[in-house]
């Protein structure tokens, strides 16, 4: 059965190209009613931190992923987390040298660099030389004596290493491409170079799904499977499939660091997890050629890793918005109405009073969903409803208050004052019939009356706002800007 994992490493903040990457193992575990194992690579102690790992878990939650294994849920692999499994790693490591698939490097930083800077001047391959592949006891005794510490290296078998990626189809690599490379730091620390494949046999990983950028990392790890099959650590190699490139403003790859990329940026923004999430899938992959809006559960059952295109998908921003507009209106209104809650509250809304007014927000919600990109832009949206004045903002009100607005505001406040304010369509006909007598159609009729109420000169449907607004405060607003 298909065993998937998500295993990011615990630095910095959660970012849109790891959401993207763990979406696409769950759809697929999910889809093939399979396992997916959820994994902390956090061997790197100076760059890890706690306060990654419970964003991590954190996001996972509000994204509403659910894995079969990993942290807090344990599982027959456990720990989960690989700062906890160190023992195991230097076991294998050993494990390694004893085969020969490994052998201690003592060469220094500065001899590499000068030995690859040489390499590069004579047009040769630049990786790792092989120096200490087959150094003799005395040389190594000669090294230990000079106090060298040495890494571990893995021995590359001398073969061509072919593979078919779920994405890219076949791939070769050839061995001067592919050097020696080091598996445990000079203090004994492992690198990701190994606990990661170990790991992956370990856990009996099926399908190794990951972005792009650790396409190189793939032929090395395909070799050390070799040697841990060899060494009954593994049982078979998991296929890959390598997921595209995500590219950022100005068509540059977009980085973790990217403000761009962060996920809290969305979530305080307001994006739905499931408009999010749809967003996401269509960086690689589509349900149908006519389709971008769906469900989650749609795009479980749709999902197969042959469909993702291995070339860049492009991160369009208002695309992602316009999605996630989709699933808000999607909501039932009593769901829309409660998640909108955080951005109707301090910090978001510090005019929100104590005593706020919840008929008001019940009767203006409906309108408010038809509208919304992101949850966030409720809070200008309707403080005009709870503020004692609206909030003019310069421009707007340049841009509705031109000459001869007055007439038309004075107007229309004598036919909204004869109008019936339980219906909308009241109020609509009484603005339409004072731009009538203006000349005027009812876009631009309409447009001091709403900024006059509002303070914007865009908003939610204005009559429904009228109404909610009440007749009362609606007059004298239109009364005030008339003063
Ligand atoms: N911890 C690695 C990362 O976050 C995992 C890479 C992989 O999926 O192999 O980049």
């Amino acid at each position: 059965s298909v065993r998937v994992r998500f295993c990011p490493s615990p630095t910095g903040n959660p970012h849109v190209g790891l959401v993207r990457t763990a979406l696409f193992n769950w759809a697929f575990a999910r889809h093939h009613q399979g396992t997916l194992v959820f994994r902390i690579e956090d061997t790197d102690a100076a760059r890890d931190s706690e306060e990654s790992y419970n964003q991590l878990l954190d996001a996972m939650r509000w994204l509403g992923f659910d894995w079969d294994e990993g942290p807090e849920i344990g599982g027959p692999h456990a720990p989960y987390r690989q700062s906890q499994r160190m023992d195991l790693y230097k076991d294998i490591a050993q494990k390694l040298l004893d085969a020969g698939h490994a052998y201690r490097c003592y060469c220094s930083t500065e001899e590499l660099d000068a030995r690859r800077e040489a390499a590069r001047a004579a047009g040769k391959p630049s990786g790792y030389d092989g120096h200490c592949r087959a150094l003799t006891p005395e040389q190594v005794e000669r090294y230990e004596a000079e106090g060298r510490k040495p890494i571990v290296r893995f021995r590359m078998p001398d073969e061509t290493i072919t593979f078919t990626d779920l994405v890219r189809g076949e791939l070769t690599f050839t061995p001067e491409n592919v050097p020696d490379y080091g598996i445990v730091r000079a203090n004994g620390a492992p690198l990701y170079t190994l606990v990661n494949p170990v790991d992956d046999a370990l856990m009996e990983i099926t399908h190794v799904l990951r972005g792009e950028d650790l396409l190189s990392s793939t032929p090395r790890q395909i070799a050390l499977y070799k040697a841990l099959i060899e060494l009954g650590i593994a049982k078979t190699t998991p296929e890959f499939g390598h997921l595209p490139y995500v590219m950022g403003e100005g068509n540059k790859k977009l980085s973790k660091r990217d403000p761009q990329a962060s996920l809290n940026l969305y979530r305080e923004q307001g994006f739905l997890p499931e408009g999010l999430l749809n967003y996401l899938s269509l960086l690689g992959w589509s349900l149908s050629a006519d389709r971008d809006v769906f469900t989650t559960d749609e795009l479980i059952a749709a999902f197969d890793i042959k469909d993702v295109q291995p070339n860049p998908a492009r991160f369009d921003l208002k695309k992602c918005e316009a999605i996630n507009g989709d699933h808000i209106r999607l909501l039932d209104v009593k769901d829309f109405t409660e998640r909108c809650a955080p951005w109707l509250k301090a910090p978001f809304a510090p005019w929100a009073p104590e005593d706020f007014d919840e008929t008001k927000w019940q009767a203006i919600a409906p309108h408010a969903q038809t509208r919304l990109r992101v949850l966030s832009e409720i809070t200008d949206n309707v403080d005009f409803l709870f503020l004692e004045e609206p909030v003019f903002d310069e421009t707007s009100w340049t841009k509705a208050m031109k000459d001869g607005s007055d007439a038309l505001l004075a107007t229309a406040r004598e036919k909204l004052d004869a109008a019936d304010w339980t219906s909308p369509e009241s109020l609509k006909e009484a603005v339409l019939a004072a731009g009538e007598a203006h000349g005027l159609k009812l876009g631009k009729a309409q447009a001091p009356v709403r900024v006059a109420i509002t303070g914007r000169t865009v908003g939610l449907p204005l009559f429904e706002s009228l109404e909610v607004l009440g007749k009362e405060a609606s007059l004298a607003r239109i009364d005030a800007a008339l003063a």
